[in-house]
């Protein structure tokens, strides 16, 4: 019998799959399942079309079998059969899917992540057999053929028999070597797992005869096993369910059963769309932010199935960054089982689903936060800090998407609350949408520059976050009020006392503020009379664009440039501490220096910052007591 050579580019392919090193050779089966089911799908359209034909569902299935002794795996299926030729044509030539000739010699050599994200079809067949043979009796034709192949060298085509029309492909499984474990694509149990994990979602059955046991005849304690033919794949997915017939049980068993996270989910999406691009989606909100959530190992993405067949496990362009805690699956007919992963990024389907997606993540997430309040603040617990992270990043591309699911702590609400609920409550005169930051809440309600803001009655968002300040920033304003820090400098208020009294103060103790200013030497950009403190003697406020809460956040980073704000230390000039300054200041210019270092150290406190020299000022404590 004539061996015929493999087409040039088969061949190459080929070889890759002998030869290969990939680790996840278990996704032949996928291919060679996936390919049996699209056999029978090609009867199935047919007799949409043909009178003749008709489609009994029984009819048309999938079988494995796996034989031991013969180290044969069978994968065996009722689909349309291929002719000789089309033996010849499909089998004996590969330059069809296009996934490979988009790849160089190198990057074929060197990643082989075309294998495992895509799949190239029947060749993978050759990862794990040393010999393949297809016999296959197409529809309509009395004759069957065997194509067998022992890999590089190339391969035969004979007439064969065969009862029913179809195609069984027979895999001579390799030996096992002292890296690798052939025998297990020999195992039952393997072979289950990997039908499961791969396959589970095919329209058709794919059957199994499985070993079980049961009680000899006639025997109450001997045992006797027996084989019985079971389907293993559940067939038909969630997610091409009709959501009437699913509870939130069956959503939250699947999130489970694909180990989306350990938590139950705060909520699902179930996605079906029959347009431009068909797709169907189950997407999850975890409750529980993942361990490695906010690190660099966390890897975003939804799994990616065509027509029910996995063909990536998280594909990252499906999701943008500010909403990579979002779980799930995407499944569509519209997208090619054998696609590389550039040639994915760039498809016109994919990104109309990805935009698509992200449109339905958005208005879940609001109408969770304007119906199911108590849920939104778990997930903004859990994700938040994400969506600040999302409208700071990106040179704040998305800001104005997002800006409408934020939340920060309120001084009024003693609650998380959105902007658009504290810029509804404004009052009239006020200019500015006031934040102040600190650790904790009950550190920022203490706060010395907090208190004419409270005093006026005016709204004060907290910001405890890292990045809370920095997101702001980007974002400006909301609905055309700007942002405005409690500790900055000009609050845009008009002050109790006018402003031609505060001026007055300033000028007349000028040479007091400024001999201050020179004990306290670089440290601080200006000493100035207050307009804001009522109770408290000093506060540290700044100037410029970098506030005391972002040089804490710069100057926490690695390679950090050693960042200073501008501060300002304002004096409270009603409060009985000032009358003791100007006392020193006419009297003992060391007692000043004591009282100014003190001073400037409780307000370095009060904001959270580190003192320079504890020791010093303790001393200087006991100094003024004694
Ligand atoms: P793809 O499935 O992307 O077309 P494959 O390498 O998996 O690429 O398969 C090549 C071709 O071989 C298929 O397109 C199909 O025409 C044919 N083929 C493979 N397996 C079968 C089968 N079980 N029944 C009928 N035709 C098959
Ligand atoms: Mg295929």
């Amino acid at each position: 019998m004539e061996t015929k050579q493999f087409k040039a580019e088969s061949k190459r392919l080929l070889d890759m799959m002998i030869n290969s090193i990939y680790t996840h050779r278990e996704i032949f089966l996928r291919e060679l399942i996936s390919n049996a089911s699209d056999a029978i799908d090609k009867i199935y359209y047919k007799a949409l079309t043909d009178d003749t034909l008709t489609f009994d569902k029984e009819n048309y299935y999938i079988k494995v079998e796996a034989d031991k002794d013969k180290r044969h795996l069978k994968i065996i299926d009722t689909g349309i059969g291929m002719t000789k030729d089309e033996l010849e044509n499909n089998l004996g030539t590969i330059a069809k899917s296009g996934s490979l000739a988009f790849k160089t010699e190198n990057e074929l050599k060197d990643g082989f992540d075309i294998i495992g994200q895509f799949g190239v079809g029947f060749y993978s067949a050759f990862m794990v057999a040393d010999v393949v043979t297809v016999i296959s009796k197409a529809l309509g034709s009395d004759e069957a053929y065997k194509w067998e192949s022992k890999g590089a060298e190339g391969y035969t085509i004979s007439p064969c028999e065969k009862d029913s029309v179809g195609t069984e492909i027979i895999l001579k499984i390799k030996e096992n070597t002292e890296d690798e474990n052939y025998d297990e694509y020999l195992e039952e149990y393997r072979l289950k797992a990997i039908i499961k994990k791969y396959s589970d979602f095919i329209r058709y059955p794919i059957k199994m005869d499985v070993t079980k046991s049961r009680l000899k005849e006639g025997s109450d304690n001997e045992y006797e096993e027996y084989k019985e033919e079971e389907t293993i794949n559940s067939m038909v997915p969630i997610w091409r369910k009709n959501k009437n017939e699913l509870k939130d049980e069956d959503y939250n068993n699947f999130y489970a059963e694909k180990r989306y996270g350990f938590d139950k989910p705060l909520k699902h999406i179930h996605i079906s769309v029959d347009g431009a691009v068909r797709y169907n989606a189950i997407l999850y909100i975890p409750e529980k932010t993942p361990f490695d959530y906010y690190t660099a190992d966390y890897e975003k993405g939804l799994e990616l199935y065509s027509s029910g067949v996995l063909i990536m496990n998280k594909c990252a362009d499906l999701l943008p960054d500010y909403f990579s805690f979002v779980k799930g699956m995407v499944d569509s007919e519209d997208l090619s089982l054998n696609i590389s992963r550039e040639l994915l990024q760039h498809d016109r389907q994919l990104k109309l689903i990805a935009k698509n997606i992200n449109k339905k993540i958005k208005s879940e997430l609001q109408s969770m936060l304007k119906n199911e309040r108590d849920k939104y603040e778990k997930f903004y617990q859990s994700f938040g800090r994400q969506l600040k992270f999302g409208v700071y990043n990106d040179f704040g591309a998305h800001k104005e998407e997002l800006q409408d699911l934020l939340m920060f702590y309120s001084s009024k609400e003693k609650k998380l609350v959105t902007l658009e609920e504290y810029v509804s409550r404004m009052p009239e005169d006020q200019k500015y949408i006031y934040y102040a930051t600190g650790e904790t809440n009950e550190r920022i309600e203490k706060l010395p520059q907090t208190e004419l803001l409270s005093d006026k009655g005016y709204e004060i968002l907290y910001f405890t976050d890292d990045i809370d300040e920095f997101a702001i920033k980007m974002l400006m304003s909301y609905k055309d009020k700007e942002f405005r820090s409690a500790a900055s400098g000009d609050l845009g208020i008009e002050a109790d006392e006018d402003q031609a009294e505060i001026e007055s103060e300033q000028k007349e103790n000028k040479e007091l503020f400024d001999y201050m200013k020179t004990i306290l030497d670089g440290k601080v950009k200006d000493v100035r009379v207050s307009k804001r403190l009522k109770s408290h003697p000093v506060c540290l406020t700044t100037d410029g664009a970098v506030s005391i809460e972002m040089e804490k956040v710069l100057n926490a980073m690695p390679n950090s440039q050693n960042i200073k704000a501008d501060k300002i230390l304002e004096i409270n000039v009603h409060h009985d501490v000032f009358h003791s300054l100007k006392e020193a200041f006419a009297k003992d210019k060391e007692k000043l220096s004591l009282y100014t270092n003190l001073l400037f150290n409780q307000a370095l406190l009060i904001e959270g910052l580190p003192i320079e020299d504890p020791v010093e000022f303790t001393n200087n404590i006991c100094k003024v007591m004694v």
